[in-house]
């Protein structure tokens, strides 16, 4: 793959224009996760290419090819990371639910 070197305010440009699921870019220093490789990264380290003419991009993670349609701004697919804004209390009673899987 070659990539291609556009400014930061290219890049930030094209990442708002590819923004599908609601990173909402507003710097090039905000990061966003990639579903692709389960990995956070900054906007500054997207890369870009063209295909067929217009830029596309590509996750800022090395070797990953994840796309604008891998990126969102929380991990909503990594359920233990949202978990983890609950409440002491509530995670209290998910850990008392969860005790019958625990016992061994
Ligand atoms: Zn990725």
């Amino acid at each position: 793959m070659k990539y291609e070197w556009v400014t930061e305010e290219q890049k930030l440009k094209l990442l708002q224009e590819q923004d599908i699921m609601g990173v909402e870019w507003t710097n090039l220093e905000q990061k966003a996760w990639c579903l692709h490789c389960n990995r956070q990264f900054a906007g500054k380290d997207a890369r870009v290419y063209r295909h067929r003419g217009d830029f596309l991009l590509e996750c800022g993670t090395p070797n990953c090819d994840g796309s604008p349609l891998d990126w969102a701004a929380e991990p909503w697919w990594r359920p233990s990371a949202a978990r983890q804004q609950v409440p002491p209390e509530l995670g209290d009673l998910q850990g008392r639910g969860g005790e019958r899987s625990c016992s061994k």
